[in-house]
């Protein structure tokens, strides 16, 4: 079984070849691309253990494909190789995150070994039998406040675990993302008392808690989530959920119908959480992913250590359920920005959002929409009050509206390409990553179906 993947990228089809001969001789699982653009499609669709990245190719540079590819894979492991060495080109690389730097002409064995020490395991893993998981939750629950997903009719939800037989792991997708947990719905900021001495007491959650199921998809969604509330706006709320918060992640291995995952990169993750579990059947592969994961391990499941074969079993898993994805993106991720530009005044969007109900449901379910209004609501004789923040979005329809009465977006076409832009424009440009991770909730929700960025990116490419 070959589980070991590597995609080498060089126009030079002798050294492609051989060094493609002597890694599938090595058991190792080989892709190929010649030419820059291409190898881009490749890596956005598929996980490559290690990517070889030749420097000097005949359209984009090996640097151009390593600065793009780390946007959408910022764990991408690359070794360039270059017959043109110079120490700037070196320095470049390995600031973008390249692992390695080899001159050409090299023996591959010298490449086969500086790949088996990329792919050597660095996380620590365990395994946890079945029949052992509902002691492992029934212990988290003496302590913390334990969240999971459960049955809902014929759908999924995140809910509070009350008993934890109800969990179930094999779900494709719920009905809200996790992101209630850390950025609830409707939240008390603060209340305030006002009178001869003015009182403001903040609301903080400081509960510890800790989120069981959370898919890859909706993991980088919280990543993002980080992004804006731990970094660039640091919000006490958000900082005081964050840190309380523990995640168990599993492997997405049932997707749903509406999902493109794998095209955006979020079908895999290898980081982003605490512990994740892969179902293998009789037992659970678990990925420890950080000390308080491995800590929450060690005093509550009675768990052993995986075997190297289980470990493979586990990554096996996570390549098959690849590709069981249904939707594929038609363009580079890279590509979706300039795509977004050259659309800005076309018909299409008022075209699109004829059908559009304004009825938000796109918004609501999405894990990597965090927009908000924030509003106070004070009591008839002026003394006390509250203030309140509560999920809001940008295609309904008072979104963009200011005091005087105008709107900033009148339109049902503003609102829809409003957003768009954001999944595949505004969110790459300020964090490197697209504000859309496949996971499909709103082609889902959406009546008219003209909600998915998948099929908007696709049907941009033909405008
Ligand atoms: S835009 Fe749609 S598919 Fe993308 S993350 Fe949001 S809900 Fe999921
Ligand atoms: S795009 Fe669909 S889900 Fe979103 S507001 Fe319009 S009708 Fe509702």
């Amino acid at each position: 079984m070959k589980t070991r993947s590597v995609l080498i990228v060089d126009d030079e089809a002798s050294i492609r070849e051989s060094l493609a001969e002597w890694l599938t001789n090595k058991n190792f699982q080989v892709a190929t691309a010649d030419d820059g653009e291409l190898a881009l499609m490749m890596i956005a669709e598929t996980h490559y253990d290690v990517v070889v990245l030749d420097i000097r190719l005949s359209t984009k540079s090996g640097v151009e494909i390593l600065k793009e590819a780390k946007k959408y894979r910022p764990n991408l492991k690359a070794i360039m190789i270059t017959g043109y060495p110079s120490v700037e080109t070196a320095v470049e690389t390995m600031k973008l995150g390249a692992i390695d730097y080899l001159i050409k002409p090299f023996d591959p064995e010298t490449l086969e070994l500086k790949i088996e020490e990329a792919i050597r395991p660095k996380f620590f893993y365990a395994s946890l039998h079945k029949k052992a998981f509902d002691d492992f939750v029934a212990s988290l629950m003496r302590v913390m406040t334990v969240y999971g997903v459960m049955k809902r009719n014929s759908k999924f939800a995140f809910d509070r675990v009350v008993n934890p037989k109800d969990i179930v792991l094999d779900y494709d997708v719920t009905l809200l993302p996790p992101k209630k947990y850390l950025l609830p719905q409707v939240e008390t900021l603060m209340q305030f008392r006002l009178g001869s001495s003015f009182q403001v007491a903040p609301s903080y959650e400081r509960d510890q808690r800790v989120l069981i199921g959370v898919h890859p998809d909706d993991l980088t969604a919280i990543e993002l989530l980080d992004q804006a509330f731990l970094k660039t706006s640091p919000d006490q709320f958000y900082i005081s959920r964050r840190e309380n918060t523990t995640i168990i992640a599993v492997d997405n291995l049932h997707p749903s119908p509406t999902a493109f995952c794998p095209s955006v990169g979020t079908a895999v993750k290898e980081s982003g959480f605490d512990l994740l579990l892969t179902d293998l059947g009789e037992e659970y592969v678990i990925t420890i992913g950080s000390a308080r994961g491995k800590h929450l391990l060690e005093q509550h499941a009675d768990a052993g250590t995986a075997s190297d074969i289980e470990v493979l079993a586990a990554k096996s898993e996570q390549s098959k359920a690849i590709k069981r994805y249904q939707n594929t993106l038609s363009v580079p991720i890279s590509e979706i920005p300039r795509l977004l530009d050259r659309s800005y005044d076309s018909k299409y969007w008022e075209r699109k959002a004829e059908n559009c109900l304004n009825c938000g449901s796109c918004v609501m379910v999405c894990p990597t929409c965090f927009c908000f209004d924030i509003q106070d609501e004070v009591a008839v004789d002026l003394s006390e009050g509250v203030r309140k923040r509560q999920w809001d979005g940008c295609v309904l329809t008072d979104f963009a509206k200011v005091a005087s009465g105008e709107n900033f977006r009148h339109s049902r076409g503003s609102r829809l390409r409003h957003r768009m832009f954001r999944k595949g424009k505004y969110i790459f440009e300020r964090y490197g990553a697209l504000g859309c991770v496949g996971c499909g909730r709103c082609v889902a929700a959406c009546l008219p179906d003209i909600a998915s960025p998948l099929k908007v990116f696709n049907e941009l490419k033909e405008l």
